[in-house]
């Protein structure tokens, strides 16, 4: 029997956003068939390219405002970070759009007389695999870079994204050939079928998934790329500016309900008990500020969990931690109302060690954690299998760089919140949470590439 995988609202759970059956793995063996087929000519002419992928960008502009709506009621992302999420989408169309033209290869010098190229070329189709959170970002930012550069795509949404992911699919179809950018709706079955028949795989998602699907394609012997998990540090030095540093952390950590994987999961304060008093308080002030509604509402940043079996991981992390004697600095209370709501909450007293600040608990909840010195911060700080991305917050520049430097994470800032990437820089982080090439920017338009090396001879003496 046909499964069928149907996505709900988050802040209404009996609102169903799109209902379809499961795509099953002789269906996707078919869909990438068609795309082979599709890719051919779309993989000889970057101009077309070009072309197709700013129109992209500007369907995207043109129903911008119907796509975050949809991405808040579908995955209960506050309106503002939905349409700053579309923006940036279209942001990811526009420059992909223009790397389409960008050069594809070297000249290097040749042992005899004639040339000696090393161009780039598209595998043939890229198989992707993408979460709920950044419904439309995460998806952009694969598909764009592998289309520039002459791929043809399948993509497999998460469940709970699968209404944006049909927007996306019928937006694209207006300006891309058929077959070119295909949605295969579907669960771990048709996960897998994409990662059997498809020529270069990127997946984003949770560490689990991401690690099997990594070994996965290696036995298969494709390239793959994964963005996986985060256990984000944030270290306050006994300098920094409270006020900013607080309303940092505090969005860094709950706004969207804690569901980036950017999102600061652990605030590592420096500093005496005086100080360690002094910043617990200003972050409460921030974290009480952000109160769970409904996200369509103007001005609110924290809406539901995605599901209720994330709102239960969450409730169990800070019964888990109460329980290991971590004290409640701020909420770890349920909500009464409709919709997978829970409050923003901080837990303080544990150790780095403690599975609270050692895990992902994809919601909103954060342990602060206190260290006497700088060293004891970057020691806890990297004391976990994660390394996407980390802060550090203080005044004196050298003392920031050097703990910025030492801190084991793809991605680092310095006095900014962890949450929020940069739409053309690379993204990625170190051990558990990252395998393979950076996505975006250059880094990742080459993913999505192999490297041929061509000799000419002269034709008018033997190849010697
Ligand atoms: P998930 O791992 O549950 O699912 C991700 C995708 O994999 C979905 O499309 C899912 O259907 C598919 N999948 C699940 N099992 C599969 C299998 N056995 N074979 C093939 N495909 C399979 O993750 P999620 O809940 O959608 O997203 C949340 C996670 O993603 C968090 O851990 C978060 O940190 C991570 N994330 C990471 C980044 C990053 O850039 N590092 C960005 C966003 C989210």
């Amino acid at each position: 029997m046909t499964r069928i995988i149907s996505s709900t609202s988050p802040q209404k759970p009996s609102d169903v956003v799109l209902e379809s059956p499961a795509t099953s793995a002789a269906q996707v063996a078919e869909a990438v068939v068609r795309a082979r087929v599709a890719q051919k000519s779309w993989g000889e002419n970057a101009i077309a390219r070009a072309a197709a992928l700013r129109g992209c960008a500007e369907g995207m502009r043109a129903h911008s405002a119907e796509m975050a709506a949809l991405i808040t009621r579908e995955v209960g992302k506050a309106s503002a970070e939905a349409k700053g999420e579309v923006a940036r989408a279209i942001a990811i169309l526009d420059y992909n759009a223009q790397a389409a033209l960008d050069p594809i290869g070297t000249v290097i010098p040749p042992t005899t007389p004639g040339y000696l190229i090393a161009v780039r070329q598209a595998y043939g189709v890229a198989g992707l695999i993408t979460p709920w959170n950044f419904p439309i970002a995460i998806p952009t930012w694969k598909a764009a870079p592998a289309l520039a550069v002459g791929n043809a795509v399948v993509m497999k949404p998460s469940g709970m994204a699968i209404g944006v992911a049909k927007f996306m699919e019928e937006i694209f179809a207006e300006h891309l050939p058929k077959d070119i950018f295909q949605v295969l709706i579907g669960g771990a079955e048709c996960g897998q079928a994409v990662i059997e028949f498809s020529d270069v795989i990127s997946f984003t998602g949770s560490s689990e998934v991401g690690s099997q699907i990594v070994a996965q394609a290696a036995k298969l012997g494709k390239p793959v790329q994964a963005e996986m998990g985060g256990q984000n540090p944030a270290i306050v030095l006994a300098d920094a500016d409270l006020a900013l540093t607080a309303a940092h952390l505090s969005n860094a950590s709950m706004a969207f309900a804690g569901q980036k994987c950017t999102a600061t999961s652990r605030i590592i304060v420096v500093g005496d008990d005086a100080r360690y008093k002094e910043v617990c308080e200003a972050l409460v002030a921030g974290v009480e500020k952000m109160v769970p509604n409904d996200p369509a509402t103007d001005g609110v940043l924290v809406g539901p969990v995605i599901s209720e079996s994330a709102r239960e991981d969450v409730v169990n992390a800070a019964k888990g931690a109460i329980a290991r004697g971590g004290k409640v600095l701020y909420g770890a209370s349920p909500l009464d109302r409709d919709g997978w709501f829970y409050t923003p909450t901080l837990i303080c007293d544990l150790d780095a060690n403690d599975p609270l600040n050692q895990e992902e608990t994809f919601g909103p909840i954060a342990g602060v954690i206190r260290a006497k010195t700088v060293g004891d911060a970057i020691t806890s700080a990297n004391a976990v299998r994660f390394g996407l991305t980390g802060s550090v917050h203080g005044r004196d520049l050298e003392a920031t760089l050097r703990v910025a430097q030492n801190m084991q994470t793809g991605m680092v800032k310095i006095n900014a919140p962890t949450a929020g990437l940069d739409f053309h820089a690379p993204v990625g982080g170190t051990k558990d949470s990252s395998y393979g090439e950076r996505e975006q920017g250059k880094e990742g338009l080459a993913f999505y590439s192999f490297i041929r090396t061509v000799t000419i001879g002269s034709g008018t003496r033997a190849f010697e």
